[in-house]
């Protein structure tokens, strides 16, 4: 089957200087349009939740509403947090007092990191396909390296983990 697709134009981030690859890149074929979001881990017909089956201790910092981690594995920067609810819950689902605690979260996560020094700018992300506890990712960006001002930390940190660029400067 051929991948009409792989003719649409690339989009300009490709060209940026902070994109970390280089070489023939392609649009890739869609998936066919689906009625239902894929099931997230912990709703029905997805996978188990890891977060209701962690302990607090797994965590770097937790209250009754919210706990704050760090990757599993290493990661590609000096620092990386994420950010979820207890409960589940979706952006559309959280009470005002949540949201209120959650600005203020993210406010005190950024200053927690930039004290670990030699932080450029933190970034904070949102998809929330994964689980089904609202999260986000709090994620600082070096300010030395091209490869460490991608803003798509989750793929520069997959490319200095995997080939050690720069992780050893830490
Ligand atoms: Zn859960």
């Amino acid at each position: 089957m051929s991948n009409s697709y792989a003719a649409l134009p690339l989009p300009a981030f490709v060209r940026w200087p902070m994109f970390p690859f280089e070489g023939d890149l392609r649009v890739r074929a869609f998936e066919a349009h689906q009625s239902e979001d894929r099931p997230r881990s912990g709703e029905p017909g997805g996978g188990p939740c890891e977060s209701c089956i962690a302990t607090d201790d797994e965590y770097a910092w937790v209250d009754d509403r919210w706990r704050v981690r760090a990757p599993k594995q290493r990661s590609g920067v000096p620092v990386q947090l994420f950010l979820e609810t207890r409960e589940h819950v979706d952006m559309d689902g959280i009470s005002t007092d949540l949201a209120a605690e959650f600005g203020q979260l993210i406010v005190r996560l950024d200053r927690a990191i930039q004290a670990v020094g030699d932080i450029g700018r933190v970034h904070v992300n949102r998809w929330g396909d994964g689980s089904s506890h609202f999260h986000i990712g709090v994620d600082p960006v070096r300010r030395t390296g091209w490869l460490c001002r991608v803003s798509g930390l989750v793929v520069a940190d997959l490319v200095l983990v995997g080939g050690g660029c720069e992780v050893a400067e830490r």
